[in-house]
């Protein structure tokens, strides 16, 4: 793996911030983008700007070919039956919530059950909340063991007659919980229920094929897999979407409208109401073909790499204590400094260059269960170099040692090593 020629194709790596070269550890919460991709959204304003799906001109048609190359590099890239089973959103959030309302709103009776687990994002546990007040269904929630791994027993044991959905995130973005998915949604599916995974942290780091998993949904953000914000994509299995209504209406999803009744279009457009996020789709077809050209398994083992020396070098920090699973995690370190307020320890690393995420991390029930106000979160991406991680380590170091780095004045290189 060229690591060096990796990271110049992301122009956002080659800043100073603070006086510091950036070292960006906040790939959790969204990774840069490569230039590929930053020419592909370039491209198309300067070049192919057009609607999709309805001009009479050759732009407009090029820009739709495109637009739906880009939903079947997405559907080859999760493995998905159809082009018909990808649907554009805007993200995850926006995800969950055209399935809490589409398909969990008509079918839910008072006292069904969805199940839900301790580790996850608001993006799941908010619409789930709305769909249960609508409905009268009723939220279980499935508890974590002390390390931060899911507690499978419990999860079995929680399944019964009454559970209609299941929706789980497959990495936890607080902790770096790999959940074993695999197995869940068979367990689930044993009971009838309909799986939903949220794969915002996993689809940057695993190779992700929806048939082998099972599950009914499956749904990520382009923002974390080098993508632009703002698009990004709901895999749904194709018998399910045919039963559901639109979520959202206007132009695109319809064939054909009159006053007195309309038809609603064939999937998966029945599902995106107006004008699309044309050069984000563009965008994130883009990013999938710079990282699958890419050696996965190295990058995975790169990763893995930079998170167990983080680890080894971390642990010997006096006062350092990490927050979840030490042996199965993706690439997130969450921890927290005796001697320091998590936020202080944020901006004392800003200072010194080095980016990441403080606080709940959109995980507020998962913070109350680890009685935590907040954790340090440093999130490692295949660009991180071992270099990095051993600065980020020493920096920390420092502060906990009493070092402290006056948050208004910079502090040079020299006067830390
Ligand atoms: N779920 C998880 C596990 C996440 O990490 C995130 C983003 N932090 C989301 C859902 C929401 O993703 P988005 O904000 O891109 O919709």
């Amino acid at each position: 793996m060229d690591l060096d020629s990796i990271r110049q194709q992301f122009p956002a790596l080659q800043q100073q911030v603070n006086d510091h070269p950036l070292i960006y550890l906040d790939n959790a919460a969204t990774s840069q983008k490569p230039e590929v991709v930053i020419n592909a959204v370039e491209r198309f304003y300067r070049y192919q700007n057009a609607n999709v799906h309805r001009g009479a001109h050759q732009l407009s048609e090029q820009a739709t070919s495109a637009f739906e190359a880009a939903r079947t590099t997405v559907q080859q890239f999760i493995n998905a039956a159809s082009e018909q089973e990808i649907i554009w959103t805007r993200g995850t959030t926006e995800g969950i919530n055209l399935i809490a309302q589409s398909y969990a709103r008509p079918q839910l009776k008072p006292g069904d059950e969805i199940l839900l687990t301790e580790l996850e994002h608001h993006a799941n546990i908010v619409p789930w909340q709305i769909v249960a007040e609508q409905t009268g269904a009723l939220i279980r929630v499935v508890p974590i063991n002390d390390n931060g791994d899911l507690n499978l027993q419990r999860f079995s044991a929680l399944l019964n007659d009454k559970t209609r959905i299941v929706s789980l995130t497959h990495i936890s973005n607080a902790l770096g919980t790999i959940n074993p998915v695999a197995g869940l949604v068979r367990q689930a599916k044993a009971f009838g229920a309909i799986v939903i995974i949220d794969g915002a942290q996993a689809a940057p780091h695993l190779e992700i094929d929806v048939q082998r998993l099972g599950c009914d949904f499956y749904l990520f953000s382009g923002h974390k897999l080098f993508a632009p914000t703002g698009i990004g994509v709901l895999f749904g299995r194709k018998t399910l979407l045919e039963t559901m209504p639109p979520w959202q209406a206007g132009g695109e999803m319809i064939k054909r409208v009159s006053f007195s009744g309309t038809t609603y279009n064939d999937l998966p457009f029945k599902f995106e109401a107006g004008t699309p996020n044309i050069s984000g789709a563009l965008g994130l077809a883009e990013a999938i073909r710079f990282l699958t050209a890419l050696d996965r398994k190295a990058l995975a083992h790169h990763e893995r790499a930079l998170m167990n020396r983080a680890v080894e070098l971390c642990s010997a920090i006096p006062g350092f204590s990490r927050i979840g699973n030490p042996t199965a995690c993706a690439s997130i370190l969450s921890f927290q400094l005796s001697s320091h307020h998590q936020q202080d320890i944020g901006l004392m690393l800003d200072q010194q260059g080095i980016a990441l995420r403080t606080g709940h991390h959109c995980a507020m029930p998962l913070m109350e269960r680890l009685g935590l106000p907040g954790t340090v979160r440093a999130s490692f991406c295949f660009y991180n170099t071992m270099e990095e991680v051993e600065r980020f380590a020493r920096v920390l170091e420092q502060i906990s040692l009493g070092r402290s780095f006056a948050v208004a004045e910079t502090v040079s290189e020299q006067s830390i090593f």
